[in-house]
């Protein structure tokens, strides 16, 4: 009974500290309290199971304190701009401890699986978790710029016939007679073909599709954990797997909805044909000053910035904070707009703008005011490319036709902050940059936001 309350209220303080995390102001102690919670309930299966005192516990200690040191040390070090990679690692490890606890139980504790209904919820925690382990260990290595073999047909074609494989073993699993001599080669096998899967649905994806791929790994990780529960009847990680599955589903299609991609289209995997027209060689690049910039901004009336990745290289969010208050004093409107894939994470640039303190009311989605784009006076960029990129429109050989872009070739003047000509995230030419209404003003964005404030000050 006593156990019973500790258990409620650990899985209370979880939840409680996945909805504080939801808001940027408390998000530091839900996070704290999410980790306590887990601690607390770690602690009451210890007393449960009779372990204070035996070496299992020291074990426990010595593994936790390793983790929490590595753990900590891995993100004091890493730059921020590297943060979407490694939240890929810490997914993928929450696959892989699923598909251990799922190996564990049958080859290490020698359990002997009679029952169906273990025997199937150990086939899916090893499912889920081999395909979030390698898919997100794949993802990571994508996200990091690493080099892997390029997309190709036969990638699609093995992730396909695997996922028969894995489909047909489960199924035959559940409607057949299997005796539980050859259970344990029957999981050894489906967590095998889980981990290759894994590999071969991620390696086919890319450009527009990543950001999908990456929340329906986190969902196959909530689910793969919530499996996990299941199978030691822990309610704390059956609530926070049914909490990371569910809302990483809900991710996933909202995604999918935002960037115009049906699910099993993204996870067919489109092979970019590199048929696209568009050249750079054919691009008439026009290049702006900042003191020019900071002119035109002095005098615009409505002015939107459309922040991408290449803010949060520069962590140049403080600054755009300061542009907004000081175009405030002169009376000049300054909206954010935030494309739902802008950035290398779900949410990257509401975090780093929230991060600065630029309130709520100012930021706005895509989705309000892509058809009044031409009341900006200014619109800067300010390193995102390919949100804004209008081949997805127009352009049906773009490996991002499709996707919905802010449409700030709309505006009145575009100003684009980048350091060269890079291409953005899916390597696609711009075809925003050689507009009439379009000028490049090159540099890091830090540095260059600073002089036009610099100059603004003296305007
Ligand atoms: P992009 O990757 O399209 O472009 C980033 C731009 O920033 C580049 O043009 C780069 O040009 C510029 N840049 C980089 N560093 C700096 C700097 N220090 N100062 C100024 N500019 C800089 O970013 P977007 O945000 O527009 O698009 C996101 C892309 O990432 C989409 O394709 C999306 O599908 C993909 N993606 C998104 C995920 C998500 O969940 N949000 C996950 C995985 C992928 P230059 O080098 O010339 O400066």
């Amino acid at each position: 009974m006593m156990m019973n309350f500790v258990y409620l209220f650990a899985t209370v303080g979880l939840i409680q500290g996945l909805k504080f995390m939801g808001d940027p102001a408390r998000a530091k102690v839900g996070n704290m309290l999410a980790a306590a919670s887990v601690v607390l309930a770690l602690v009451a299966v210890v007393v449960a199971t009779g372990w204070a005192g035996s070496t299992n516990l020291i074990l426990l200690i010595v593994l936790l304190a390793v983790g929490t040191l590595i753990g900590r040390t891995w993100s004091n070090r890493v730059a921020m701009t590297a943060m979407p990679q490694l939240v890929s690692i810490f997914n993928a490890l929450g696959g892989a401890c699923a598909v251990v606890l799922g190996l564990n139980e049958v080859y290490g504790t020698g359990t002997v699986v009679e029952s169906k209904l273990l025997g199937s919820v150990l086939i899916l925690t090893n499912l889920f978790g081999g395909a979030a382990f390698t898919g997100s260990m794949v993802a990571y290595l994508k996200l990091d710029g690493r080099k892997l073999p390029r997309p190709a047909q036969i990638h699609k074609v093995l992730a396909r016939t695997l996922l028969v494989v894995l489909l047909v073993g489960l199924v035959y699993y559940i409607a057949m007679p299997v005796d539980p001599s050859i259970y344990p080669a029957l999981l050894l096998g489906i967590s095998v073909a889980a981990l290759a899967y894994g590999v071969f649905l991620t390696l086919p994806i890319g450009g527009a599709d990543m950001p999908v791929l990456i929340s329906l790994l986190n969902a196959l990780t909530g689910v793969a954990t919530l499996m996990a529960g299941l199978l030691f009847h822990d309610p704390v990680m059956i609530i926070g797997g049914i909490l990371v599955g569910a809302t990483g589903i809900l991710l996933t299609l909202q995604m999918c909805s935002a960037m115009n991609r049906s699910l099993a289209g993204v996870l067919a995997g489109k092979i970019v044909s590199g048929k696209s027209t568009a050249s750079e060689a054919d691009q008439d690049i026009r290049s702006i000053s900042a003191v020019e910039t900071a002119s035109l901004l002095a005098f615009s009336k409505q002015v939107a910035v459309v922040p991408g990745y290449g803010m949060a290289v520069s962590q140049a969010q403080r600054e755009c904070f300061a542009l907004q208050e000081m175009l405030k004093e002169s009376g000049v409107d300054l909206h954010f707009i935030i494309h739902p894939v802008a950035g290398r994470m779900p949410g990257h640039m509401n975090v780093l703008l929230a991060e600065a303190n630029i309130p709520y009311e100012s930021v706005l989605e895509m989705s309000e005011v892509n058809n009044t784009m031409e009341h900006y006076d200014t619109v800067l960029v300010i390193g995102a490319n390919d949100v804004v990129n209008p081949a997805a429109e127009n352009d049906a050989d773009s490996p991002i036709y499709g996707m919905p872009i802010i449409r700030a070739y709309k505006a009145k003047q575009v100003i684009v902050m980048k350091r060269s000509m890079a291409k953005g995230y899916s390597g696609v030419v711009n075809t925003l940059f050689d507009r009439q209404n379009c000028k490049v003003l090159f540099g890091d964005a830090k540095e260059s936001l600073s002089a036009i404030i610099t100059e603004l000050k003296r305007i």
